[in-house]
């Protein structure tokens, strides 16, 4: 599709091919001007494109009545885009009522969506818009998208207007949200981190509506296809994939594993052997007990009644498989110790130092 705006100028879009697919989050990412919105208002026809075609679902969205077709796809722009004379039920309400819907369906169904949005819809129901927070009205736009359960959402800088910390927040409660729904959804912003946060694909546009990549996240930092997107993703690139990249079980150290009723003698032993100056100790049910130094051990391998459940020290933070580099790396850094147990459950997996954190993100880079 393209989109020029007036006949003298010059395009905002120039022939953009760009398919997604049912279900996916594809956030859409450039430098301010360069056509994001205008290529998210072309979907629901509040641009009409000037050449090309827009299919959604099979059909022709120029073929479609722009205002059925509007009501089939959700649509949030910054700060809720709320009708500030209508109270939270009113807005949300408001797709459901125009479709008809009864009152009664209605107003359940947008209680359960203020509660899926995380309001009381008690507390929050029958106030108006400039009554609540900004994170508050955000996610009231959030749920007003979602009212007539549109399998479309087209969200405009969403979260744009609200501090970073009510950001952060709602970004992780959207991609909760996402993962029960499976919306297919086009997300803009300007928000290089938001985007590889949310998305299922990142599609990064310079001027004039020119996509330059479109990747998953960790690809989009690891390999960049142009200069463009090398710049546009920054230097630090590096430290932006640790929120990309998950902790894979293979690439954690292995240390040494001690049971408590191992004699001091023969784990100073051991451990001298292994060559780290610590080990894990494990209970008999494989469940994780703390660690030990070795130094401890050296010091008590003269008592033969030593054992190494006297000197088991526990850890402070442990992490879960489920987590992100950046979070478990953020963790490893918050602490003296240079290791950390990573556990799936109550299962022990291995330790995390800064080594692997280094491993796991070199992996998946091309070769120099
Ligand atoms: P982005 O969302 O990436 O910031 P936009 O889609 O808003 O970019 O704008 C793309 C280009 O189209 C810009 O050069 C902008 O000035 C122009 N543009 C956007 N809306 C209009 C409009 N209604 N009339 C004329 N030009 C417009």
């Amino acid at each position: 599709m393209s989109k020029r705006y007036g006949r003298h100028d010059s395009p905002a879009v120039r022939h953009l091919d760009l398919a997604v697919r049912r279900g996916e989050l594809v956030a859409l990412v450039g430098p301010s001007g360069c056509g994001k919105s205008t290529i998210l208002r072309m979907v629901n026809r509040l641009v009409e494109p000037t050449g090309g075609r827009v299919v959604v679902d099979g059909r022709d969205t120029a073929r479609t009545d722009a205002v059925a077709l509007r009501r089939g796809i959700g649509y949030v722009i910054q700060a809720g885009g709320l009708m500030p004379h209508r109270t939270v039920r009113q807005n949300i309400a408001t797709v459901p009522k125009l479709l008809g819907w009864d009152p009664a369906l209605t107003r359940r169904r947008g209680d359960e969506l203020l509660e899926l949005v995380g309001l009381d819809p008690w507390a929050h129901g029958d106030r108006y818009p400039a009554q609540l927070s900004g994170g508050q009205q955000q996610r009231v736009g959030v749920a007003r998208a979602l009212a007539a359960d549109p399998p479309v959402l087209l969200m405009d800088e969403p979260f744009g207007a609200v501090d970073p910390v009510v950001r952060d927040r709602l970004q992780g409660e959207f991609r909760r949200i996402q993962r029960e729904l499976r919306k297919t959804v086009l997300f803009v912003t300007h928000d290089l981190d938001e985007a590889v946060r949310i998305a299922d694909r990142v599609a990064v546009f310079s001027t004039g509506g020119v996509l330059e990549q479109i990747a998953d996240p960790a690809t989009l930092l690891s390999a960049p296809a142009s200069e463009f997107v090398v710049d546009f993703v920054g230097s630090d690139r590096g430290l932006r994939r640790l929120a990309v990249t998950p902790i894979r079980a293979e690439d954690l150290e292995r240390p040494l594993v001690l049971a408590p009723g191992d004699g001091a003698a023969y784990a100073a032993t051991a451990l001298e052997l292994d060559g780290r100056p610590w080990a894990v100790v494990l209970d008999g049910s494989g469940r994780l007990l703390g660690w030990v130094p070795r130094g401890a051990l050296l010091a008590a391998r003269g008592n033969r009644a030593a054992r190494v459940g006297d000197h088991v020290r526990e850890f402070g933070t442990r992490i879960g498989a489920h987590e992100d580099l950046r979070s478990a790396f953020s963790a490893l850094l918050a602490q003296e110790l240079r290791f950390l147990p990573v556990l799936a459950g109550e299962e022990f997996l291995g330790v995390l130092t800064p080594d692997v954190v280094h491993t796991a993100l070199r992996r998946g880079l091309p070769p120099a």
